[in-house]
């Protein structure tokens, strides 16, 4: 089994992490949403951008964990003025929501939060 970020072949087929980078092996995109603020909604939602369908919702501060779908962008909602962002999926990718200068949501992957 070959690790689906830096390509090594030695996973065994229950690793759920690559021993060389340490990605996560399981073809899952994970989204964790920030704190409730005055204007949130009461939940968090995770949308199909393409054909609007709600994929999952979950509490503020929760996470959500999707499979990993070719092609497939989501959108996310955690109401109020905080946008609804986009983003293409990627197997094994792990996003943060924070807030911009201005409180509208962006997608920030885990591990990059400096690298604006
Ligand atoms: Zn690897």
């Amino acid at each position: 089994m070959k690790c689906i970020k830096c390509n090594r072949e030695s996973l065994s087929e229950n690793s759920n992490y690559c021993p060389y980078c340490g990605a996560a092996q399981k073809p899952v995109f994970t989204v964790t949403f920030p704190e409730k603020n005055n204007f949130s909604q009461s939940k968090c939602y995770v949308y199909d951008s393409t054909t609007n369908k709600t994929l999952r919702i979950c509490e503020f501060k929760g996470t959500a964990v999707l499979p990993y779908i070719k092609d497939l962008s989501i959108k996310v909602s955690a109401g109020g003025y905080r946008g609804k962002p986009v983003i293409k999926t990627a197997p094994g990718k792990v996003y943060n929501l924070v807030g911009d200068y201005s409180g509208k949501l962006v997608f920030v992957e885990e591990g990059k939060e400096n690298a604006k």
